[in-house]
C-alpha cells in the first residue's frame, strides 16, 4: 500500500470513462432472468438485452433438471478434469453436444471464454496462419494472442478480403491455416457467410473454425446451428460456444470436432487442464436443455415468430433497423447521446434495453440493441413496440404520422 500513485492514475482512468460516457453500471436484478425481471428498486421491466433467446434461463424445467443433478452429483468436485473432476454426467453432455451438432467429440470448458482461450496454443505454432473475422469476439482475439501462429485479419464478413488473406498465407509458406469466424456477431446479428467460407477453406486447404455462442440451439432449422442454417453441418472443422446463452443460459462452454482434436486438447489445453470442471447440475441441466430442444423445434419457432413480428413491427412505427432474421436486432439512433437518452426513457417506461456507441460500434452507428426470447409473449413484445413509439416519438426520432 506504498505506491499511492498508482491508486490515483486508476481513480483518474475511471473518472475519465464516466466523463466519456463508457462507465459500465450494474443493472441489478432483484429476480430470476426471464422476459420480466424486477429491478432492485421493486420496479417490473420487459427484459430485451437477454441472450435468453430461448426463454431457458429462469425456466422451472431447466431448474428441476439442475436440481436433480445437484442432488445426485453433489454441488461441486474441488478438482480439474482429469484428475478427479469427471462425472458420468460430463461424459454425458458432451457425447450429446456432438451429437447435436453432428461431431465426432466434444470437451467442455467453464466457459466458452476458456474454449476460445485454450483452442488455438495446443493446435498451431509459427508455421501455420490464423485468418481471423475483425469482428470477432474479444475471447477468440485473446486465444489467438495466446498462440504463435501468424495472425491475418480480414474485414467483417468480406469474403474477397478473406480470399486475399488465405492468398498472403498460402504466399507465406504457412503449413495449415484455419479461418476462424463468430457464427452470428452479436453486435448486428449478421450470420457469418459459411456456405462461401467453406468454399474457399476447399480452395485454399484451409481448417475452418466458427463460434457459436450466439447461434447453438436456434439457428438453422432445428436448431444446431449456423453451420446448419447454412447447409454446412459435417463441414466445419471446430465449433466452440457457450453454455451460457441460449443453451440454459447459467455458464460453461465447449469446444467439438474431430477426434484428434479434441483428444489433442484434452491433452494440451491451458483452460482445461487447470481450471475446475464443470459443475455438476449444470451439466445435468444442459443435457436436459439439450433433449428438450432435440425432441422439439416450439421454442426456436416461437422465437423465430416474435423475431420476425417485432422487426415488422418496428419498421412499420418508423424506426430504421439493420436488416436480417436474427433475434438480435439492432434499432439504429446513430448519434451516441440519443441512443443513451433513448435507452434511459425507455428504462422508465418499463423496457431494459442496452445502448452502444463509439467506441463498441462505429462512429456514429450508435445503436440501441434489442434481443428477442421465445419466452416474450405478443402482449410484452406489443408494450415494447408502444414503448419505441412514445419515446421515438418524444425524441423525434421518427416523425408524427
Ligand atoms: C458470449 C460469447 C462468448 C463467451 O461466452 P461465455 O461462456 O460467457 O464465456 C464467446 N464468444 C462469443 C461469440 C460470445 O458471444
Amino acid at each position: 500500500m506504498s505506491d499511492q500513485a498508482f491508486y490515483s492514475t486508476l481513480q483518474q482512468k475511471l473518472d475519465t470513462l464516466k466523463t466519456e460516457g463508457l462507465f459500465k453500471p450494474e443493472r441489478v436484478l432483484a429476480s430470476r432472468q426471464g422476459a420480466e425481471v424486477v429491478a432492485q428498486d421493486g420496479r417490473t421491466l420487459i427484459n430485451m438485452c437477454a441472450n435468453n433467446y430461448l426463454g431457458l434461463s429462469g425456466d422451472p424445467e431447466t431448474q428441476k433438471a439442475a436440481a436433480a443433478a445437484l442432488e445426485k452429483y453433489g454441488y461441486g468436485l474441488s478438482s480439474v478434469r482429469f484428475i478427479c473432476g469427471t462425472q458420468t454426467v460430463h461424459k454425458e453432455l458432451e457425447q450429446k453436444l456432438s451429437e447435436f451438432l453432428g461431431t465426432e467429440d466434444t470437451i467442455l470448458y467453464a466457459a466458452a471464454f476458456d474454449a476460445n482461450g485454450g483452442v488455438f496454443e495446443p493446435l498451431f505454432d509459427e508455421n501455420d496462419a490464423i485468418i481471423s473475422d475483425a469482428l470477432n469476439h474479444a475471447s477468440i482475439i485473446d486465444g489467438i494472442r495466446l498462440c504463435k501462429a501468424a495472425r491475418y485479419r480480414y474485414a467483417n464478413n468480406d469474403m474477397a478480403d478473406l480470399e486475399n488473406q488465405l492468398q498472403a498465407a498460402t504466399e507465406a509458406g504457412k503449413r495449415h491455416k484455419i479461418i476462424v469466424t463468430d457464427g452470428v456477431f452479436s453486435m448486428d446479428g449478421t450470420i457469418a457467410q459459411l456456405d462461401k467460407i467453406v468454399e474457399l477453406a476447399e480452395k485454399y486447404g484451409a481448417l475452418t473454425m466458427i463460434d457459436e455462442s450466439h447461434a447453438s440451439g436456434f439457428m438453422g432449422k432445428t436448431g444446431r446451428g449456423t453451420h446448419e442454417h447454412c447447409g454446412v453441418i459435417g463441414k466445419i472443422d471446430i465449433i466452440t460456444g457457450t453454455l451460457g446463452k441460449a443453451l440454459g443460459g447459467a455458464m460453461g462452454g465447449f469446444t467439438s470436432g474431430r477426434k484428434e482434436v479434441i483428444e489433442t486438447l484434452r491433452q494440451k489445453s491451458r483452460p482445461y487442464l487447470f481450471s475446475n470442471t464443470l459443475a455438476p447440475m449444470i451439466a445435468g441441466a444442459s443435457l436436459a436443455v439439450l433433449d428438450r430442444i432435440s425432441k422439439s423445434t416450439e421454442l426456436r419457432d416461437r422465437l423465430h415468430e416474435n423475431t420476425a413480428h417485432f422487426r415488422k413491427e418496428i419498421e412499420r412505427i418508423g424506426f430504421t433497423i439493420k436488416p436480417g432474421t436474427h433475434p438480435v436486432v439492432p434499432v439504429m439512433l446513430f448519434d451516441a447521446p440519443v441512443a443513451q437518452k433513448f435507452a434511459a426513457r425507455m428504462f422508465e417506461l418499463g423496457v431494459l434495453l442496452s445502448g452502444f456507441f463509439y467506441p463498441v460500434v462505429p462512429m456514429g452507428q450508435a445503436r440501441v440493441r434489442v434481443q428477442l426470447s421465445a419466452a416474450h409473449t405478443r402482449e410484452q413484445l406489443d408494450k415494447v413496440l408502444a414503448a419505441f413509439e412514445q419515446a421515438g416519438r418524444e425524441l423525434g426520432i421518427i416523425k408524427n404520422q
